[in-house]
């Protein structure tokens, strides 16, 4: 029988709450999820997508009251980016309760948290009433999910069911703030600008080069083809083979990002060879785009 695509949100909580695994839909990407203290559905989850075991996942839920369920401390700096920004595409690693499993943490002292914005993904959560571990719904390494179609591309039939909420809003991954440690840091930046976390934060440890969340590679995200980057004051021709495709994500970032993980999977699937893309400038949302296209191009 092969995996059904859907709107059937009543059959995706109880395939859940029997321990099965779902793709869902958030504003960031598609989530491959799973109840997050059942220990049969969350290795199903890494086998799925083919995912290291001590990468930990991120524990999504239905409100701020929930998140501090699976908190073992709650700072002012959590509390206060939850309240900002949540329900929405940022993540806070805090010191995790005495429940949470290590398979979620990869026996980190610490837990990822998130409240989703998703209608179809708060729906979900709130009929599960749990927390869902849920990694981006594709296979480890490749790019990321943000329609169910790319959903049922790569991963075919080994999934349960797959909600279909549309194409995301945001297009990638949430930001993610450590709020565990004085001053926090951002681990990865996304679809929350750095400014905006500052405006609130007034301390931020610097973050420094690509993206290092634990588990975080130096390649990632990336499509088949070849990934050529330029800035776009860049006046030299780009080294490029074969069939060529030119895209520029510096006129309108917000826009590209939401289109950027389909670009790259398009320029697959249409057979292209070199794909070159000019960056946007480092602040808001490109500081997203950036990090994803240096993964995306790196040397494999
Ligand atoms: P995603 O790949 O979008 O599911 O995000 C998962 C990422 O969140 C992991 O690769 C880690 O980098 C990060 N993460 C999850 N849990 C923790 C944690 N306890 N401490 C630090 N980073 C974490
Ligand atoms: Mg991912």
């Amino acid at each position: 029988m092969s995996t059904r695509v859907g709107t059937d949100i009543a059959e995706a909580a109880r395939l859940l709450s029997a321990g099965g695994v779902v793709a869902m839909p958030t504003e960031t990407v598609y989530g491959l999820a799973a109840l997050a203290r059942d220990a049969d559905a969350v290795r199903r989850v890494y086998s799925i997508k083919g995912r290291p075991l001590d990468h930990p996942l991120i524990v999504h839920v239905a409100n701020e009251e929930a998140a501090r369920e699976w908190a073992g401390s709650w700072s002012p700096t959590a509390d206060a980016l939850a309240k900002r920004f949540w329900p929405g595409p940022l993540t806070l690693i805090v010191n995790r309760a005495d429940f949470v499993p290590d398979f979620v943490t990869g026996g980190r002292p610490t837990v990822a948290l998130r409240v989703p914005s998703h209608p179809l993904a708060i729906e979900l959560l709130r009929r599960v009433d749990d927390g869902l571990a849920a990694p981006s719904a594709n296979r480890f390494g490749r790019v990321s999910p943000t329609t169910a179609e790319h959903v049922r591309n790569d991963l075919g039939d080994d999934v349960d069911y797959v909600l279909d909420g549309g194409a995301c809003d945001v297009g990638l991954e949430s930001t993610i703030v450590d709020c565990s440690v004085d001053p926090p840091q951002i681990l990865r930046p996304g679809g929350v600008a750095r400014e905006d976390i500052e405006a609130v934060v007034r301390t931020l440890a610097p973050m420094s080069g690509p993206s290092r969340a634990p588990g975080m590679l130096d390649s990632h995200y990336a499509p088949n083809c070849r990934v050529v980057l330029r800035e776009n004051d860049d006046e030299s021709e780009p080294r490029s083979s074969g069939a060529t495709r030119a895209l520029d994500a510096s006129v309108d970032p917000s826009s590209f990002a939401r289109d950027m993980y389909a670009h790259l999977r398009n320029a697959d699937s249409d057979g292209i060879e070199t794909l070159v893309i000019t960056l946007p400038a480092p602040h808001g949302i490109g500081l997203a785009i950036r990090d994803r296209l240096r993964k995306a191009a790196a040397q494999r």
